[in-house]
């Protein structure tokens, strides 16, 4: 070791002793299943919600239908230069369509994604009104910001609403920040309330984070704002490709104008390279088929609604309304140990700990797909306790 080396190890041997030490578990993917040791465990723990990620046939259909110009595995530079392959340009017209938005802009992931548009869109006369438990890619984006920040308590609106009436008059904007489906109580924000509170002040924008909604909820696979009928409302209505779309990336649907300004103040955007060809064109492919998977969708519902009861009934407080359904312990120790139980029983779940979840709230957090049968759901149902 290094002298410089006991500083860092000293902070590693604290986390272990709190049971919160991390390292990068070894993956081996088998479709549905994780396989390990020669065993295979169910995946509890996939993004990939409709189950797009694991299924051959569609990703042979789309090898088969690919161009070869588009099959490309670099676009070797930034959109602003020469990254911007027309495969761009289709994808942020078709979804700009589907939305019914006047525009859309893709990004390379969602980190990017709310790591630059909010430094972009803010500066010193801005007030950002943030729910409190907004992914991790939205706190370093504010961070990034000039904008002053304030957190309201998890989904309290009446907070909100009294920070609204209390500073508006002091910012030239506020932009209120929210994800959809949140991504580790699974509950579900009432976008139309949001929408309706920011229509009471002119200079007031709402920015909606959809990475655990998009595919997965609406009729025709667009998000809870979509579900919520209020796609047009929202004005940086945001999502990713790497869960339920089964690929990479970002986008936001909005104004043009707005468009147009991240183009040129975006820097997660400017200063970075493109997204590979093939994998934008994969995300085209994808999103094209969203329309038709309902039944995945209604699918993913049936069994979520059933784990969540079934959770509830064991008399676990679970504020879900999702596919995201956590069972929470309180402390770290015991939600490694319990995690470690359902892996030996077959189910790949892991534990949730701080700092991705606030202290004592340590959980075994299960994310379902489409993929998991009700059989699947028949056996982890016995098992849970
Ligand atoms: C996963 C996630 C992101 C990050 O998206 P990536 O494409 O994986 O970088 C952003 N926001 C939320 C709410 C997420 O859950």
């Amino acid at each position: 070791m290094d002298t410089t080396d006991s500083y860092y190890q000293e902070i590693l041997d604290g986390l272990q002793q709190e049971g919160n030490l991390r390292s990068l578990p070894e993956a081996e993917h088998c479709e549905k299943w994780i396989c390990r040791d020669g065993e295979r465990l169910l995946n509890l723990s996939s993004n990939d919600y409709l189950g797009l990620a694991a299924d051959r046939q569609l990703r042979d259909s789309f090898m088969a239908g690919l161009d070869e110009e588009e099959f490309l595995f670099s676009s070797s530079s930034s959109r602003l230069l020469t990254g911007n392959f027309s495969v761009y340009t289709e994808l942020e017209k078709l979804m700009a369509e589907t939305f019914g938005t006047e525009s859309t802009l893709v990004f390379s992931s969602g980190y990017h994604m709310n790591t630059g548009i909010l430094p972009a869109v803010t500066d010193s006369h801005t007030l950002i009104l943030a729910d409190k438990l907004v992914h991790a890619s939205i706190i370093d984006g504010i961070r990034l910001s000039a904008a002053r920040c304030i957190r309201y308590r998890h989904q309290d609106y009446r907070q909100l609403e009294t920070l609204l009436s209390k500073n508006h008059a002091d910012y030239e904007r506020i932009i209120i920040v929210t994800e959809s489906v949140f991504s580790m109580d699974g509950d579900v924000a009432p976008l139309p309330l949001l929408v309706e509170m920011k229509k009471r002040y002119p200079h007031v924008m709402l920015y909606v984070d959809e990475a655990h909604g998009i595919g997965v909820r609406g009729k025709h696979g667009l998000g809870v704002a979509e579900e919520q009928g209020c796609i047009q409302d929202i004005d940086f209505l945001c999502g990713t490709f790497g869960k339920a779309m089964a690929s990479v990336g970002a986008y936001v649907a909005c104004r043009k104008v707005l468009r147009e300004f991240l183009v040129n103040r975006m820097r997660t955007l400017i200063f970075t390279t493109a997204l590979p060809p093939v994998n934008v064109a994969w995300t085209k492919f994808v999103f094209g088929h969203l329309d038709g998977l309902q039944e995945k969708r209604e699918h993913l519902a049936a069994i979520s609604a059933r784990l969540r009861d079934a959770v509830r009934a064991k008399g676990y407080d679970c504020p879900s309304e999702s596919h995201i359904v956590p069972l929470t312990v309180g402390e770290s120790g015991k939600a490694v140990l319990k995690a470690c139980e359902f892996q030996r029983k077959g189910f790949y779940v892991l534990p949730v700990r701080p700092p991705t979840v606030p202290e004592g709230t340590s959980r075994l957090r299960f994310s379902l797909t489409a993929a998991v049968t009700d059989e699947d759901m028949d056996r982890l149902l016995e098992i849970l306790d």
